[in-house]
């Protein structure tokens, strides 16, 4: 075995190593076979687009929670943005309005988007569930499984360079763990080469103002990596 070889393999030992010290127990591995999608096994030549994506969701009835909701709830803003908010799923008033964070969290997301100088507008938001569960319970593992495809199609499609996952469930089912969310934040995650950058969700910060300033050192991250991305593609865009 030659030199570099050990290197890697070393490397990777302390990687899986840290991952285990995180509680990670299980490493997806290629899940072609299953027919489940990732984000990194897509190739750039067959992104679709929103609309497509919207249509096929169509009268969704994947899942039971068809059968509660007032209107599907798909994701709102620039379909070119580099920054992307992955939140639980609806509530009540995005049930009604058939908007992403238009409640009371929302109107916090809002003010923690506008915080890094830039609007709702600027970014797109989505959920990981499209639709509202009864009382606003904790989605359920069928219905997860049932609508991620539909998320991991809309990253595929926005490709975004960062995507803050707010809350627990964001950030379990796109980092594929179930860490805690208090353990995820304030780390950076790669995932198919967008940065992932787990925070509270508005909802708990709702509840537990104190948690806001943990918050803003993520949001920091975020518009340091943003910032990254902005002055990367004007030296590109200089040089062509
Ligand atoms: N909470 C979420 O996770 N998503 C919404 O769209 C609204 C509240």
């Amino acid at each position: 075995m030659n030199e570099k070889t050990q290197e890697i393999i070393a490397d990777l030992k302390s990687y899986l190593e840290y991952l285990k010290g995180m509680g990670v127990e299980a490493l997806p591995v290629s899940n072609k076979a299953s027919g489940e999608v990732s984000v990194s096994s897509v190739s750039s030549d067959v992104i679709e687009t929103l609309e497509g994506i919207r249509k096929d969701l169509g009268d969704c009835q994947r899942c039971k929670l068809h059968r509660m909701r007032k209107t599907l709830v798909f994701g709102e803003g620039n379909p070119k943005s580099k920054l992307m908010f992955v939140g639980e799923g609806p509530g009540y008033d995005e049930d009604v309005q058939g908007r992403p964070f238009v409640g009371k969290a929302g109107q916090l997301l809002t003010k923690i988007i506008q915080s890094i100088g830039l609007q709702r507008e600027d970014v797109y938001i989505a959920n990981i569930i499209k639709c509202r569960p009864p009382q606003n319970r904790n989605p359920e593992p069928d219905e997860i499984e049932a609508c991620h495809p539909f998320v991991v199609r809309q990253i595929q499609a926005i490709r975004p360079k960062i995507i803050c996952a707010l809350g627990t469930f964001a950030a379990q089912t796109l980092l594929k763990t179930s860490v805690k969310i208090t353990a995820l934040r304030g780390k950076q995650f790669d995932m198919g080469g967008i940065k992932v950058i787990p925070t509270y969700h508005p909802a708990y910060l709702l509840r537990n103002p104190e948690k806001k300033r943990e918050t803003w050192e993520d949001m920091k991250q975020i518009l340091a990596l943003f910032q990254e991305n902005e002055s990367r593609d004007q030296l590109e865009g200089e040089r062509r």
